[in-house]
């Protein structure tokens, strides 16, 4: 991998010749929250952001995304094929996609996420945990691949990792803009990750999960929770790993139609009702259980749902905490 610095009084031209590439959305501050929107001046952007209620998963899989329209009866396919730029991506958010990557680009591959994906460049940037984020247990917090240049804060600027090489052509297009790493710059890329990793306040013990759910899926503590859940479905929409959606023909007028493809999620009752009206999941209780075996341990071979953003325990309305209820399971039976 290469090593860039970009000095602090470089950054906005930086910014200015991402331009080329596309629109560029990056994360913006609304009142207390933050969200990913189109950004025209460096000055909007809000860059130590803790989370965005939706994460950059809304840019590949959009929560409504019109896939074909009916008029005149012939129906015509809806493509969006422009360039973009995803300015300022957490890592846990980074491998939050390399998770949607695996379902969406398994052989035949989903063709909207794959032209997004391919149109998409990745600009990470560096943060500090707050009190919700355990990405550190789940070894999100630290992106090795899945973006194209990744900036590191320095007291004077940026220490910029190129992880792609598309990430590289602009490093050798705008060479004007960068210098070369010092020493110095490097002890404090250091420092600054050693500050981070004794900042987290939360960790998810993985160890024995698999087989501790394997024997929990009776326990009480789900019955608990799914008595306090308000089964709103907040905790999946805003996930950035869960990729349930609907498709469904929405009538505009009697000769006109859009089919469009709408964030699903494993919370609503209808979720798991098959034709013949059997229902898997008919309970709130089935239904709040699931979600924890499919971020943790659906498919052990496929690894961890959950990349540890603390999304779903931020904009939770009955405040249930992830690592808590897992941490109460396994108590339960040890
Ligand atoms: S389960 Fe919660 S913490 Fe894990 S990735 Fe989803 S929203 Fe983030
Ligand atoms: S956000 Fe909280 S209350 Fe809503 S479905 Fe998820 S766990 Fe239940």
């Amino acid at each position: 991998m290469r090593y860039v610095k970009l000095p602090a009084e470089n950054f906005s031209t930086f910014f200015e010749t991402l331009k080329q590439l596309g629109k560029i959305y990056g994360p913006v501050k609304h009142n207390s929250t933050y969200t990913f929107i189109q950004v025209d001046n460096v000055k909007e952007l809000s860059l130590d952001y803790t989370r965005t209620i939706l994460p950059p998963k809304k840019f590949f899989v959009k929560p409504r995304d019109e896939l074909f329209k009916l008029k005149r009866e012939k129906w015509e396919e809806v493509k969006d094929g422009e360039s973009f730029v995803l300015f300022g991506v957490h890592s846990c958010d980074i491998h939050g996609l390399k998770i949607l990557d695996k379902v969406y680009l398994r052989d035949p591959p989903d063709p909207y996420y794959k032209s997004r994906r391919e149109n998409a460049f990745i600009v990470g940037i560096s943060c500090m945990p707050d009190e919700y984020c355990f990405c550190k247990s789940l070894g999100t917090d630290f992106a090795m691949d899945g973006f194209d240049l990744f900036l590191h804060k320095l007291p004077d600027g940026w220490l910029v990792r190129v992880g792609s090489v598309k990430g590289h052509e602009v490093v050798w297009e705008n060479q004007e803009l960068f210098e070369e790493v010092t020493e110095e710059d490097l002890r404090h890329f250091k420092e600054f990750e050693e500050k981070r990793a004794k900042a987290f306040k939360r960790s998810l013990n993985k160890e024995g999960l698999a087989d501790i759910l394997d024997l929990a899926f009776n326990s009480q503590v789900w019955k608990k929770y799914a008595e306090k859940c308000l089964g709103c479905g907040n905790c999946t929409l805003v996930c950035p790993t869960c990729r349930c959606y609907e498709v469904c023909d929405n009538w505009i007028r009697a000769y006109e139609v859009v089919r469009e493809r709408r964030y699903d999620s494993c919370f609503m009752p209808t979720h798991g009702l098959v034709a013949g009206g059997h229902n898997f999941r008919p309970t709130r209780l089935d239904r709040f259980r699931h979600r924890y075996y499919c971020k943790s341990y659906f498919d052990p071979s496929a690894g961890f749902n959950c990349v540890g953003c603390g999304r779903c325990d931020e904009f939770c309305p009955a405040k249930i905490e992830h690592v808590r209820v897992l941490e109460e399971v396994r108590e339960e039976l040890l």
